[in-house]
């Protein structure tokens, strides 16, 4: 076994959190390794692709935000609906985010994190870590057989939802559930009539029909992800059938249904058997970062915008330098994630397409200011919980009642109860980041 470097950090992953990472605390001047079982350029195939607003402000904060336009031109508009109540929010050029294979950019983030003066070493994998007085100090790594031990101040895990280092150091998870849905999508051809039609251009489409959901993303320049979500039980009707399953769902659906025969230029890709959860994200010698330390239903698509926001976050929390700037980083991620944590979970549910929520699309189609909470709370500037004010979810909800749509009052209920739960938890999370505010 080698022995011998001396870091400040080693971080195990090397894509949306751990390059990211990695570019923020070697610009900080910090030594920095970081390690991936993979090599680069590959996939990670299970990821669809939507970047929004916000995850493009802190990749034009690392200099990448023009490579990843150039690749894959601005998404302008998100649609976004139930049934036929459907809304289309205009964000304006340059601002709706972008849809970027990842093949394309985790190379990206590598090479800016190598430009910061990071290391990153490529299909090396942690196999353990080294401990000293209860403490983290180092991790084993192993690359082609050989394995080294690497001292360092803080191990860093970026290393996604089944984390390595969670598990060796015991990271316990706290608000998990099972996935409720199971997705499955490929990569088309972009067709002439797509980038011709308006209401399809330069749109990321969420279209909730009946009780699955339909995905489609222009996806760099020439490619459309088409996609659909389902739940879990219809899914594992269909176990060893994906393929014909796909197929059959897009051509039963007449958004969907023009994709050309032939014109499918990836095998379907399929995500069956998830969990989500939150995981203690620091502790003495070590911290999580990315899916690693947050794994959160993808129907909102900030898993990636998320990974950048913390890794950006645990950079400036290394710079403090002790493991009480450790453990505040853990807390105010959790501040800042719990709600949109409740809100994804009630996106997910395969119970999304009710009376109400038809009737607030309808609302959100019909009110500009309704439409401008959706670009506020897309900037991080307002709760999830907050899209509808009370006042107005009253209304909408005596509406239904009145024309006979009695299903939107359990719906109505279940919304409040999830957003108190999700406003108790903010308050007790936010009681734990104010107990560790007062740093040295
Ligand atoms: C179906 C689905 C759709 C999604 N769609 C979107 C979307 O549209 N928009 C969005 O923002 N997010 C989306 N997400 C979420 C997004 O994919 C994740 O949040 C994102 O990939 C997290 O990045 P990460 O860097 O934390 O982890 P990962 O991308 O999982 O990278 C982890 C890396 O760690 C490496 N690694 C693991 N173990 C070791 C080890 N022992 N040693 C060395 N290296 C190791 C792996 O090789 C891998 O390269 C989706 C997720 C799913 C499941």
């Amino acid at each position: 076994m080698g022995m011998g470097r001396e870091l400040d950090v080693v971080v195990v992953g090397a894509r949306c959190a751990g390059a990211t990472f990695g570019a923020f605390a070697a610009q900080a001047g910090k030594r920095v390794l970081v390690v991936d079982a993979d090599d680069m350029p590959s996939d990670q195939p299970l990821s669809t692709h939507f970047i929004g607003m916000y995850g493009m402000s802190i990749l034009d904060e690392l200099g990448v935000g023009h490579r990843v336009r150039a690749v894959a031109p601005p998404v302008r508009f998100i649609r976004n609906g139930v049934d036929d109540a459907v809304i289309t929010i205009d964000f304006g050029d340059e601002r709706g985010g972008a849809c970027i294979r990842r093949i394309d950019l985790d190379p990206m983030l590598v090479e800016e994190a190598r430009a910061r003066g990071a290391a990153v070493e490529l299909k090396t994998s942690l196999v353990d870590v080294l401990r000293q007085d209860g403490r983290v100090v180092g991790a084993v790594i192993e690359r082609d057989g050989a394995r080294e031990e690497v001292r360092a101040r803080w191990v860093v895990g970026a290393d996604g939802r089944h984390s390595k280092l969670a598990s060796l150091v015991g990271a316990e998870e706290y608000l998990a559930y099972d996935a409720p849905r199971a997705a499955f999508w490929a990569y088309w051809r972009r067709p002439e009539w797509f980038s011709a039609d308006p209401s399809y251009d330069n749109n990321v489409t969420i279209l909730h029909l009946e009780h699955d959901y339909l995905m489609v993303f222009p996806v760099n320049k020439d490619e459309v992800l088409v996609g659909v979500a389902v739940p879990l039980d219809r899914a594992s009707e269909w176990r060893g059938r994906h393929e014909a399953f796909y197929l059959e769902q897009l051509r039963a659906r007449p958004f969907v249904a023009r994709f050309p025969d032939g014109e499918r230029r990836s095998k379907v890709v399929s995500f069956v058997k998830g969990r989500y959860f939150f995981r203690r994200a620091a502790g003495p010698g070590w911290a999580l970062v990315g899916d690693a330390g947050l794994f959160k239903d993808f129907t909102p698509g900030f898993g990636i915008t998320d990974a950048f926001r913390d890794a950006r976050a645990l950079a400036q929390a290394i710079e403090g330098g002790s493991d009480a700037h450790l453990e505040r980083y853990w807390r105010v991620r959790d501040v800042e994630s719990v709600e949109l944590f409740a809100f994804a979970r009630m996106l997910g549910t395969p119970g999304y397409n009710n009376a109400l929520n038809r009737a607030a699309f309808r609302a959100i189609a019909e009110r500009r200011d309704l439409q401008a909470r959706i670009i506020a709370f897309h900037e991080r500037k307002l709760s999830p919980f907050a899209l509808i004010p009370s006042g107005t979810a009253i209304g909408l909800l005596l509406g239904e009642l009145f024309r006979g749509r009695f299903d939107a009052f359990p719906t109505f209920v279940d919304a409040v109860k999830e957003g108190g739960r999700s406003a108790k938890e903010l308050r007790h999370r936010k009681a734990l980041a104010a107990s560790v505010a007062q740093l040295p």
